[in-house]
Parts: C-alpha cells; sequence; structure tokens
C-alpha cells in the first residue's frame, strides 16, 4: 500500500455530474478499492495500472489551501452552487483520520460562510467525526454508499470499506443529530434482478435509519471495468457473473427499473433524479484534479 503526500494544482473543479457543479477530491486513488468501481480510471492519469487500485492513494496536502482561495472567487458565497465530496475517491478513507484533509476543507467552507450546498457521500462512519462541522454549515445533506445489507457481500464488492452494518448506524445516528442524509445505492449489484426480495430488504433497511432520500444507479460496465472484475472476481459464481454481463443490456435495465419502482413505492422513498441513473460511459475529465 502506498501513501503519498502530494502538491495539487487545484482542488474545486467544475463537475458535469447531474446534482453536482463542483467536486473536491481530497485524495488520488482510494483504499477502499472497491472491484466495480469506475474511478480505478484515474489508474492512467498517476502511470498506475488498472489493477493497482486501492494499493495506492496520493494526500493532496495543500487541498484546503487551494479550496479557500477557488471559493472566495465564487459569486454571493456560493449561493445556488453544489460542491460534491467527493467524485474519484472516498472523502473518508482510513487516510483522512490521520491527514484531516476533508475537514480542513469543511472548515474552510465554515470560515468563509459557504452558502451553496455541500454533499458528502462516503461508505465510511468516520464521517461521524465531522457532525460538528456539519453543524456548522449553512446547506449540508451526507450520503452513505449502501449497495448491499449484508455484510458478507459488502466485503467482497467493497473490499476494505467499512462493513454496511456500520454503514447503517451512521445513517442512524446523522438522522438522530438532524442532519440532512441521502443513501446512494449504487451500483446496483447483479443478484437483484434474480432475488426482488433483498432489494425491498435494503430499501427497508434503509428507511428504518430514518432516511428518505435515495440515489440509485445501475452499475456502469465499461471495458476497463469489465476486465478489472474478470480478475478480482474469480471465484465468483458464473450465474452472478452472467448477470453483471447483461446490466449492459437494455432489457435487463428495464426489468431492474422496475422493481426500483416497486420497491421506491413500496417504502415510500424518494428517488432522486426520478429514476435510477444510468452511465454509459462515465470517463468525465471534467470530474478529475490531481
Ligand atoms: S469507495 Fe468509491 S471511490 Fe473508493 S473504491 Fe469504492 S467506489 Fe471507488
Amino acid at each position: 500500500m502506498e501513501i503519498k503526500e502530494v502538491v495539487a494544482k487545484s482542488i474545486l473543479t467544475p463537475s458535469k455530474l447531474p446534482d453536482a457543479d463542483f467536486v473536491v477530491n481530497p485524495y488520488t486513488g482510494c483504499r477502499f478499492g472497491c472491484i466495480y468501481c469506475y474511478a480505478s480510471f484515474m489508474c492512467r492519469y498517476v502511470g498506475k495500472d488498472i489493477n493497482d487500485w486501492g494499493e495506492f492513494v496520493y494526500v493532496k496536502t495543500n487541498a484546503a489551501e487551494l479550496l479557500k482561495t477557488a471559493v472566495l472567487k465564487l459569486k454571493n458565497k456560493g449561493i445556488g452552487k453544489r460542491i460534491l465530496f467527493s467524485s474519484v475517491t472516498d472523502p473518508y478513507q482510513g487516510v483522512e483520520a490521520k491527514y484531516q484533509i476533508t475537514r480542513k476543507c469543511l472548515e474552510v467552507l465554515v470560515d468563509a460562510d459557504y452558502q451553496g450546498l455541500v454533499s458528502i457521500l462516503t461508505k465510511s462512519d468516520l464521517v461521524l467525526r465531522d457532525i460538528d462541522l456539519f453543524q456548522k454549515l449553512k446547506n449540508i445533506e451526507i450520503g452513505l454508499t449502501i449497495t448491499s445489507f449484508e455484510d458478507g457481500i459488502s466485503r467482497y464488492f467493497e473490499k476494505y470499506a467499512p462493513n454496511v452494518t456500520q454503514r447503517f448506524e451512521a445513517l442512524r445516528k446523522l438522522n438522530s443529530e438532524g442532519l440532512k442524509t441521502y443513501a446512494f445505492v449504487g451500483p446496483l449489484l447483479p443478484h437483484f434482478v434474480a432475488y426482488p426480495e433483498k432489494l425491498d430488504e435494503l430499501f427497508k433497511k434503509i428507511k428504518e435509519t430514518g432516511t428518505n432520500d435515495i440515489y440509485v444507479e445501475h452499475i456502469n460496465l465499461s471495458t476497463y471495468i469489465l476486465n478489472r472484475l474478470k480478475k478480482e472476481a474469480v471465484g465468483l459464481d458464473k450465474a452472478v457473473l452472467e448477470k453483471f454481463y447483461s446490466s449492459k443490456n437494455k432489457d435487463y435495465r428495464d426489468q431492474l427499473d422496475l422493481i426500483i419502482k416497486d420497491c421506491v413505492k413500496k417504502h415510500q422513498l424518494n428517488i432522486r433524479l426520478e429514476s435510477a441513473i444510468y452511465h454509459k460511459e462515465s470517463l468525465n475529465s471534467a470530474n478529475i484534479t490531481l
């Protein structure tokens, strides 16, 4: 595992993501190493092989300084603008406990009296450390990515991320603190078409934490992800792999969309962007900062 301190050139990056005007990625690389991670394409920008994803993290030591300068340039203290932490890394992965780059960036936003929406997206309960700052921000929402309710499944697909039980607990705690939260159910894992009751159970458990808003996303199966999946998924049931491959197929997604619709209605959740997101290709250089 390689951890390196680097000096970044920029930090507040304009975004074409549907619900973000800017993204902040305090780190390059992500130790959580999820085997379906679309951000693994970042390897090519730092001279790494795609199979190194999860094995390196570059720490942007000057991120807060850069953010301070960038935020001062925003009109009206950023009113109406949404900043997402993060798009190609997890802002609360393990190194954050030591370096606190995400925390320092949030402190900048508090000090600047930032008026836009700050949206956090993570798989880690380390996010709870920063509740004091969340309480000070004018407009903040915190999202936990939850792709399954079974720890065994999350351990398999999201190798080094905190297990899902901890993520449900984190949502519950954030809700109990009166903070606005959402769950990001993505990518949808392949067994949900075969076992719709599992998606039903997942949505039920999200609702039970007190969270009402969800994003749902179909898996992105670009060639580089498929190649990584094939290498990492040694031993995975062939039938499950077939399901993965068929998620490129519109009929499969339509079937899944119907299941999602039923579950959303049943558990009275609010699905953001109105339906499940599907990124055909997501190599969006606008979301990259080194
Ligand atoms: S936590 Fe997010 S950025 Fe990190 S490896 Fe997993 S999917 Fe990729």
